[in-house]
């Protein structure tokens, strides 16, 4: 049986070496067993057929028979288009094309009998098919029976080739047919019978060709249970492992960095968060087994100053450290913030981001290799291959959720013993994506903000009363306070974001002039590294009142004398990211605002992210409205959330009852068993290295 799941997909009748390169450059399909776990993304009911006279416009799929009566090409060269016509007993509809017109003049024939399946739209006034398929009636496909027909995920490049939905469905029949012996049960026999599981065979037939809904949805239970199983079996596995069994730095000591740090430098009292914080990591990294480590804690808890005091022990110890920051600006500010409250202990601390000069570059490789550098803040620059530490024993990433797992594995391997990692993030990550993301680390948690904070109020306002907006801004520069404007930019190369931010800083400039004594600046990410940090040193030195930005400030700046947050098109922002944005405001003593502004026509959707985001300030709540509005589809996202595989059936927005019991059931598994060595759970150890193997080669090619 594995013997013919291992078979290379080439050798698949029908697909042959041509599309096999495809197949695996688009979907990852190499082998037969990769098709079979290649799962439909939905099941269509296709037993019904509609006269013509019934069709009308419609959001669900909707097939007639018919005859194609005409067929035309219309429009200018490289606007072509093809109408066609179908007619049947009650009348005549057309349908329309784009694209691969070749093929389709190819294929159609005038007077043929055609079965034609799509979501019916409208088009002045008549209803039409845009890019509906079209099937020979008589067309005698070679299928397994089934209640439900699967539909697969094709990518452009696929449909370019013809590797259409249909065509997979094909190749799985073919698949199908050739499978002579039972697929053999991946989980042990007690789980599948204490869980009523479907069996493995069943769900992987069900889920191609459902024989009844109900046993569709026994395989799709049974299938996501199994993908959440072995995410988490391996996170838990890999964090018993660690805890057990890698060795790590010894940190014995607190010393006098640290000690001098906490009585002579320390501007404030440490909330009994961050003592508490700062106790568990101390405790971790002096335990002799590498610390491994998630700090949580909402923006404005004060993480970088709990991280301080940890680089400060490492230091202490003779160990260098090195932290990474998402953005260069971020960089920027941890590497002033940092060096002026370090400054009467004498180390020695180096900022390398993409933009430091080659000679500088050098002088600073030569500081980490002879020791003479105690600490290196900068950018992704950290984890380019030529930079090479002497003694590095502690890595703090800042905002993590923004580096990929893969990027934090490549840390790793800077020492021959892997360094202490200390992972911080701020709390909008809900807590599916943490246990699935970070399921391996450590959690520690600053729950709590410095005293003296007042929560952030937050307004929604029409872009109708923006007079008003000034107004109030005029009222908090006048008393002492600065503003930020924020405004969305999608992607940097959409000129027409830019264009918006331009007008939106002329608009300020002329509301707000130099001859009225005020100062406006502005922030992007075209600007060079020096523009950025000039223009942030004279609003953190309150030379500029208002700082008219894109979301390259959205992480970790702080300027506690800013109290008003702007935030322009609120409704393009995603709730964390406006979560985020609403932490730069709020870090000081006065009563801070943050306010949307949107236009008056709204989606439901983004209506209930300005509720959310005015009813409450409590990033998890937020979180987890996120997951909710946002749904699987984009949270899944692994590069959004760093997730370094993807899931193919299960969703952490809608799974999280079967997410936590796969995560209960591997850890009762492990809690009896830790390595896996029991006889019944032998196959078990053997997938889970089989797994574990191809990430690590995974993560040397990302
Ligand atoms: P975040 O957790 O969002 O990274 P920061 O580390 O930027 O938060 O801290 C937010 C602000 O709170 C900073 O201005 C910092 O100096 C200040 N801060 C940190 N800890 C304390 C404390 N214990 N008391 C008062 N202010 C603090
Ligand atoms: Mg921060």
């Amino acid at each position: 049986m594995n013997a013919y799941l291992e078979k290379e997909i080439k050798f698949l009748q029908g697909v042959g070496p041509k599309r096999a390169e495809l197949l695996e450059k688009e979907a990852d399909i190499r082998t037969f067993g990769d098709l079979l776990y290649y799962f439909p993304y939905k099941h269509i009911d296709r037993t019904r057929f509609y006269t013509i006279r019934e069709i009308v416009p419609s959001d669900t799929f909707m097939q007639f028979r018919g005859r194609l009566t005409s067929m035309r090409k219309e429009g200018v060269p490289y606007k072509e288009r093809l109408s066609v016509r179908m007619t049947d007993h009650t009348g005549s509809i057309e349908l329309v094309f784009f694209k691969g017109l070749k093929y389709l003049l190819a294929k159609l024939k005038v007077g043929g009998d055609y079965v034609v399946f799509g979501k019916p739209s409208e088009f002045n006034g008549a209803v039409n098919f845009v890019h509906p398929d079209v099937e020979p009636a008589n067309l005698k496909v070679e299928t397994i029976a089934a209640v439900l027909q699967a539909g697969y995920t094709t990518t452009e490049r696929m449909k370019n080739s013809f590797i259409t939905s249909r065509v997979i469905g094909k190749w799985m029949v073919t698949l199908w047919q050739g499978m002579t012996a039972t697929i053999p049960e991946s989980l042990p026999e007690s789980l599948v019978g204490s869980l009523k599981l479907l069996p493995l065979h069943d769900s992987l037939f069900n889920i191609h060709f459902p024989q009844s809904s109900v046993l569709l949805q026994k395989a799709q239970q049974r299938l996501k249970f199994e993908e959440l199983f072995w995410i988490q079996l391996r996170m838990l596995f890999l964090r018993e492992e660690r805890r057990t069994i890698i060795q790590g730095f010894d940190f014995k000591q607190v010393g006098s960095c640290f000690n001098r740090f906490y009585s002579e430098f320390l501007p404030f009292e440490l909330t009994e968060a961050q003592k508490r914080v700062i106790r568990e990591i101390r405790k971790d990294m002096g335990s002799g087994k590498q610390m491994n480590r998630l700090l949580q804690g909402d923006v404005g808890s004060g993480k970088t100053l709990a991280a301080l005091m940890v680089i400060l022990i490492a230091v202490d110890n003779e160990y260098q450290a090195c932290m990474m920051a998402p953005t260069e600006i971020l960089a920027h500010q941890h590497y002033h913030t940092i060096c002026r409250m370090i400054e009467g202990l004498g180390l020695k601390v180096a900022l390398l981001t993409g933009s430091t000069r080659k000679k500088e570059r050098t002088l600073i490789r030569e500081g980490l290799m002879s020791g003479d550098i105690h600490l290196l803040i900068g950018t992704h620059a950290l984890i380019e291959e030529n930079v090479q530490f002497g003694k590095l024993g502690l890595v703090v990433i800042d905002e993590q959720h923004r580096f990929g797992v893969a990027q934090r594995a490549r840390l790793w391997k800077k020492n021959t013993l892997a360094p202490h990692i200390l992972v911080m993030t701020a709390t909008p990550i809900p807590r599916t994506l943490a246990m699935t993301v970070y399921g391996d680390l450590d959690v520690s948690k600053i729950d709590q903000l410095p005293p003296g904070r007042k929560p952030v109020k937050t307004l929604h306002f029409y872009d109708t009363r923006r007079e008003e907006v000034f107004r109030f801004m005029k009222q908090q520069i006048a008393a002492g306070q600065q503003v930020y404007v924020v405004y969305p930019l999608i992607s940097e190369s959409e000129k027409m974001d830019y264009k918006n931010l331009e007008d939106g800083f002329e608009q300020i400039r002329s509301h707000f002039t130099e001859a009225d004594g005020y100062t406006v600046i502005m922030v992007h990410g075209k600007m060079s590294a020096a523009e950025k940090d000039l223009a942030m040193r004279l609003f953190k030195e309150g030379k500029a009142q208002i700082m008219v930005a894109t979301t390259v400030i959205e992480v970790g700046v702080d300027v506690p004398n800013a109290t008003v947050m702007v935030i322009e098109s609120a409704e393009r922002f995603g709730l964390s990211q406006l979560h985020q944005l609403r932490g730069r405001v709020g870090r000081g003593g006065e009563q801070s605002f943050c306010i949307l502004m949107t236009s008056y026509k709204l989606s439901l959707d983004a209506r209930k992210r300005m509720e959310t985001m005015t009813t409450t300030t409590d990033g998890f709540a937020i979180a987890e409205a996120d997951l909710k509005l946002r749904g699987p589809g984009d949270i899944d996202g692994t590069q959004q959330s760093g997730i370094p595989f993807k899931l193919r059936i299960a969703s952490l927005s809608t799974d999280e009852q079967l997410l936590l019991l796969a995560r209960r059931t591997a850890d009762d598994i492990l809690s009896d068993d830790p390595a896996l060595t029991q006889p019944e759970h032998q196959p078990l150890l053997e997938t889970l290295q089989q797994q574990l193997h191809r990430e690590i080669n995974w993560s040397k090619i990302s």
